[in-house]
């Protein structure tokens, strides 16, 4: 007998993280009597304003809280100008990232009918794929490693890439896993492995871990791609690809052109996966230039929910969140389908209160 219940640690943060959280909120709410489930979202501080009020921007019972819940809604922080007192940015994101060992970075883009994307060419209709950044290491191993030798002109500055065995295995792992899920719900289910083995042995390397492990998927195609090749080919022939696995400051770079394919930020959702826990959150950041307006698309942040319930749905075998998931993004499809709402990103007149309300009137 699976669970009925789930607890959700909720940080909605700042600007208008605020605002697509409690929208979302509203979405999972309105499922809960369809699906038979119910989902315990408590709130928990974090962010910049908790910062500026005297708290940390992480504090730890959010970090335990994170811990103990079944899965972690995160909306958006930081402030412009708001730092710690050392200077550095506001960005309790990448510190969950490392307290849980989120290793798998899942960015996944669609378009939607009704919705303009940026490309001319119809094929763009179809675009569905999910990058996989590798999140934990690469050359962000680097962050607060780097060092300068020498001085004047003969200053030489150095960062470390550093690409594991382990590391690598179960992001790959995680990418081919993910492609037979997706062929299941009748997508192609096949993975291209982006590097580049012809300049770097990092990367050599690299391939040769996901060759290794791709051998235990006979069942998932495969192929590699040099990752300035896919910059162009993801601009040329998006529609070609269905799930991605990369290095993590390629992943980092792909992440922000893939977000444009979907014509706005507001429809970018992420999720940040480890082996024990999942925190799922917009693309987008903080937004202050529309912050408090009640304007921001929810989008992003209802289809991160949506991810939310098909990984609750793997890891407890409860085949009815599934549903859930299926059932948040056709109600949201056929909003913009039929054209009942468009965001103000896309041009439209759409409030945020519009997008949830024809969402929850879907449902
Ligand atoms: P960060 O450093 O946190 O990534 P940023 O300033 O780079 O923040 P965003 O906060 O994502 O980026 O904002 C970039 C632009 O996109 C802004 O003009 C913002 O208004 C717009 N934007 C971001 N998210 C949304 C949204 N959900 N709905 C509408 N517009 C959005
Ligand atoms: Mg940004």
């Amino acid at each position: 007998m699976s669970k009925t219940s789930y607890s959700i640690a909720v940080l909605p943060g700042d600007g208008i993280g605020v605002e697509v959280i409690d929208a979302t909120l509203a979405v999972l709410r309105a499922l809960e009597g369809r699906i038979g489930r119910r989902f315990e979202c408590v709130k928990h501080p974090a962010g910049a304003q908790h910062y500026l009020n005297g708290g940390d921007s992480l504090p730890d019972s959010t970090l335990a809280a994170c811990r103990a819940a079944d899965a972690i809604l995160f909306g958006a922080m930081g402030l412009p100008d708001v730092r710690q007192k050392d200077g550095t940015e506001i960005i309790p994101q990448l510190d969950l990232r490392f307290a849980l060992d989120l290793y798998a970075g899942v960015r996944p883009i669609r378009t939607f009918a009704g919705l303009p994307g940026p490309l001319a060419d119809p094929r763009a209709a179809q675009i569905d794929l999910v990058l996989v950044r590798e999140s934990t290491e690469g050359l962000f191993y680097a962050r607060g490693r780097g060092r300068i030798e020498g001085a004047g002109d003969a200053a030489e500055a150095f960062d470390t890439m550093k690409i594991t065995h382990k590391g690598t295995a179960r992001v790959c792992d995680f990418a081919l896993k993910l492609a037979q899920q997706r062929k299941a719900r009748g997508k192609p289910g096949r993975v291209t492995n982006v590097d580049k083995a012809n300049v770097f042995q990092s990367m050599a390397f690299w391939r040769q871990v996901f060759d290794e492990r791709a051998k235990a998927f006979p069942d998932v195609p495969t192929e590699h791609a040099y990752v300035d090749a896919m910059a162009l080919n993801l601009v040329m022939k998006p529609w070609a690809y269905d799930v991605l696995v990369t290095e993590n400051m390629f992943g980092d770079i792909l992440s922000d052109l893939i977000a444009a394919l979907a014509g706005g930020m507001g429809m970018a959702p992420s999720a940040d996966i480890g082996d024990d826990y999942a925190l799922f959150q917009p693309a987008h950041g903080t937004a202050p230039d529309i912050a408090g307006l009640g304007v921001a698309n929810p989008s992003a942040t209802i289809l991160s929910a949506a991810m939310m319930l098909d990984w609750l749905a793997h890891r407890h075998g409860d085949a009815a969140l599934g549903d859930g998931a299926r059932a948040i993004e056709d109600a949201l499809a056929t909003a913009f389908a039929k054209e009942l709402v468009r965001p103000r990103e896309f041009g439209g007149k759409s409030s945020t209160a519009d997008i949830v309300r024809a969402v929850v009137d879907g449902l």
